[in-house]
């Protein structure tokens, strides 16, 4: 699937990895012709608009790392946005609440609701040892309730017995009684659809929402129909409320543009896929996955992850060689600063070092985040070079003048002194170290 997403950017991304160095216009260039791609793989207007910006506003001024190139680099920023738009992490059904948990699935005919239902309700009962209920709540179509039923004998899974001439919402009630007095853990509703959204579908489901206090409503959209899908998702979420997504037919050749669209018109999370038609073809949605597959792009994206973390290491060594020599200075730490922050946080560079976890809690204690990293540099860089070399000439009223012209405060001005000199001290731990030739053994 996302075929034609992933060939297109293949492309406009092979052309940038033969440049050197990308300019400013570069950047443009590629965005311009991702954001056709976008909007071929069916991604609404606006969502193609906001990613572009936003990932615009990454990829200028973002330092590319050594040893790849910038189209490379783009095509990680471009993914990271991606993955992010997505969801980030894969997100599970929550079930969470007293038993009969009802999960309640919506979407229009044909969606593919019926067969995830049943698809759920084994994963469910086969792999977390639930006990499950169904019922059909479909009295449109002739045949839907002994539909459920035949594919609830096939997945060992009860379903409600048919009462004919019962209305939905009454289906509902004695399906959740049923499922109460007989000791279910699970209670899944499978709602009639339309062709088209309408009126009566909404009121009906709003009813059984209210009759059944559902823990999970999932919205059922085919993956294959696009823009489509995307206006489904909304009015549903507008008039239903949903907490999650299920995708189907992503077997198909559908494009990636439905999940992109979906999840940031709705703001709900996929929560799974449905990937054919057999009842084991369900999976969990990975956004890092999806992002690789819309990109095509994986090897790209762990190279500059790779490349990352090799640049990680010789900002180690190189420091560790000034820790040795009892040289480190404020603007080794802001050069220190500056990694952490283009690191995105705390994790990597002085993970990587013996000894600094002391430094390492109170900065996670003191909140750094970007905003932080961002006024520490301020602090640092509104030094003169003397005082970034000697920070014992940072009397009080140098003090003042640093936090005036960083537009922070003396308090902050204070506190990363004191950082840096607990820093300090701990460089000449691990230098003495250094000296007892324990240094060596413990540097990667
Ligand atoms: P409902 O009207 O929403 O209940 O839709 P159904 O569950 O009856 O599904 C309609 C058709 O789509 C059936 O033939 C299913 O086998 C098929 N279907 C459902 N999910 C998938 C899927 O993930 N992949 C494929 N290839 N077919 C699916
Ligand atoms: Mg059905």
């Amino acid at each position: 699937m996302f075929e034609g997403l992933s060939n297109r950017l293949g492309e406009v991304f092979d052309r940038l990895k033969k440049r050197g160095a990308l300019s400013e216009s570069d950047v443009s260039e590629a965005l311009r012709e991702v954001r056709i791609a976008l909007l071929e793989a069916d991604v609404a207007l606006p969502v193609v608009k906001d990613f572009i910006n936003s990932v615009k506003e990454r990829a200028v001024g973002a330092e590319v790392i050594k040893s790849i190139t910038p189209g490379q680099m783009v095509v990680k920023i471009v993914h990271d946005h991606l993955v992010e738009l997505l969801g980030g992490t894969v997100q599970t059904l929550d079930l969470v609440a007293a038993a009969p948990v009802v999960v309640m699935m919506v979407g229009l005919q044909g969606s593919g609701k019926t067969t995830s239902t049943a698809k759920i309700a084994k994963r469910l009962s086969d792999r977390d040892r639930k006990k499950i209920l169904m019922a059909s709540l479909d009295v449109a179509r002739p045949a839907a309730q002994e539909q459920l039923a035949v594919l609830g004998r096939q997945v060992s899974v009860a379903t409600l017995p048919i009462v004919p001439g019962q209305p939905p919402v009454e289906i509902a009630k004695r399906a959740l009684m049923v499922a109460k007095t007989e000791g279910y853990d699970v209670l899944m509703l499978d709602t009639a659809g339309r062709l088209a959204i309408d009126d009566a579908l909404m009121a009906e489901v709003e009813a059984v929402r209210d009759a059944t206090h559902p823990a999970e409503t999932l919205l059922v959209a085919d993956a294959m129909t696009g823009q489509d899908a995307v206006n489904t998702a909304r009015i549903f979420n507008e008039r239903v409320g949903l907490t999650g997504i299920v995708l189907t037919r992503i077997d198909g050749d559908a494009r990636g543009g439905a999940a992109l669209a979906m999840r940031s018109i709705t703001g709900k999370p996929i929560k799974l896929l449905g990937t054919g038609e057999k009842m084991d073809a369900l999976e969990d949605f990975h956004p890092d996955r999806i992002a690789g597959r819309i990109l095509g792009m994986g090897d790209v994206v762990s190279l500059v992850e790779k490349a990352a973390a090799t640049i990680d290491q010789a900002e180690a060594e190189k420091l560790a060689a000034k820790m040795q020599k009892g040289t480190f200075d404020l603007d080794d730490f802001l050069s220190q600063l500056r990694q952490l922050k283009k690191m995105g946080g705390m994790g990597g560079l002085m993970g990587m070092l013996p000894g600094i976890a002391k430094v390492k809690k109170q900065m996670s204690e003191a909140k750094i985040d970007d905003g932080m990293l961002k006024r520490q540099e301020a602090i640092i860089l509104s030094m003169t070079k003397a005082e970034r070399r000697d920070p014992k000439l940072l009397n009080a009223k140098r003090r003042v003048r640093i936090a005036k012209g960083s537009g922070t405060d003396v308090a902050d001005v204070n506190r990363l002194i004191k950082q840096f000199g607990d820093m300090q001290k701990m460089m000449k731990q691990v230098q003495a170290m250094g000296k007892s030739g324990k240094l060596a053994k413990m540097m990667p």
